[in-house]
């Protein structure tokens, strides 16, 4: 049974959480339009996408699943709010608390901002990436596309490529395939892979380049180098970046020959991956897309569904 009334992260959820949210959005990923929206689960509910950080996807994701769901979404973009007279994160999140918002799907750069809200509010905080820490709805829609393509979990071979250091995506997608028996190969520029990354789980190991990670393995997943972090002062260029890590045809062809090649986006066609792959056959890449609108609406059902069981104390 769900009990969490945020998704802060991957690391509070268990295997079967996990699995709930996968089976809950499965159901959403088949049902009709129209069947969705007339089921009307968040009929007279309000969801506020506050995103401190650019999105195309996430944001536009989770617009179209809380729509879907009938509940009411409003987005609020920091650069015309009164984020920029000076108001704090936490007085922004308690005006729209005022306003009765049933779940904040919260962006923001610092790490640990989700949790931190959650603390101080009673509506349900929904994690949409924070700096470098957690992308736990990335992470869940990433495993549901693996399913879809028929793949089992158990003993994958996952190669995760590219800014690890910087990357969210990685980190949310190294607790989960660990949490369902995956094994996880890490690989990047020594000045892009974390010293520690083998804490991020007990199936998780760092590779010294991007053919060892990618020989043999079921899924291949390539990450952006994170500037707005500040990445691209850690490596040398761009284009020794692409020539030595970036996943092309010649490095794809170590890969198993059914291997999946996925991208959380927004790619940088050349550097990261190069187009033959981001559109060729193996690619899940717009998969990963849709079905994040599914898994977005069984996170929303679930929270506000557990907040509500809960009577919304502040945790
Ligand atoms: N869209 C993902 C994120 O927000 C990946 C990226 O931006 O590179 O973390």
């Amino acid at each position: 049974m769900w009990t969490h009334r945020h998704l802060l992260g991957i690391a509070q959820l268990s295997r079967d959480d996990v699995l709930a949210v996968l089976d809950a959005a499965q159901r959403w990923f088949v049902m009709p339009r129209a069947e969705a929206k007339n089921a009307r689960v968040l009929h007279g509910r309000s969801i506020v996408n506050l995103f401190f950080e650019s999105s195309t996807r996430t944001r536009t994701s989770f617009e179209v699943a809380g729509k879907r769901l009938g509940a009411d979404v409003v987005n609020v973009s920091p650069q015309t709010s009164s984020v920029t007279k000076g108001e704090t994160l936490l007085d922004t999140v308690r005006n729209l608390e005022a306003l009765r918002a049933d779940a904040l799907v919260l962006r923001h750069p610092a790490s640990g901002a989700a949790e931190f809200v959650a603390t101080h509010t009673r509506a349900s905080i929904v994690n949409a990436g924070d700096g470098a820490h957690e992308h736990p709805t990335q992470a869940l829609l990433d495993a549901f596309t693996i399913r879809r393509r028929g793949k089992r979990f158990e003993g994958l071979v996952v190669a995760i490529c590219g800014d690890i250091l910087h990357s969210r995506v990685a980190r949310s997608n190294a607790w989960l395939l660990g949490l369902l028996g995956a094994e996880v190969r890490l690989s990047g520029p020594r000045t892009l892979v974390p010293r520690a990354a083998e804490a991020l789980g007990p199936t998780v190991r760092t590779v010294t380049t991007v053919e060892e990670a990618v020989e043999g393995a079921d899924v291949v997943m390539t990450l952006r180098i994170q500037t707005e972090r500040l990445a691209g002062a850690m490596i040398a260029s761009t284009r020794e970046y692409a020539h030595t890590f970036g996943i092309n045809e010649r490095v794809l062809a170590r890969a198993k020959p059914d291997a999946l090649v996925m991208h959380p986006g927004p790619i940088n066609r050349g550097v990261e991956i190069d187009s033959r792959v981001a559109d060729g056959p193996r690619s899940v890449i717009l998969d990963q897309v849709e079905a994040g609108v599914a898994v977005r609406m069984a996170v929303l059902a679930l929270v506000i569904g557990a907040g509500d069981a809960q009577g919304k104390q502040p945790s």
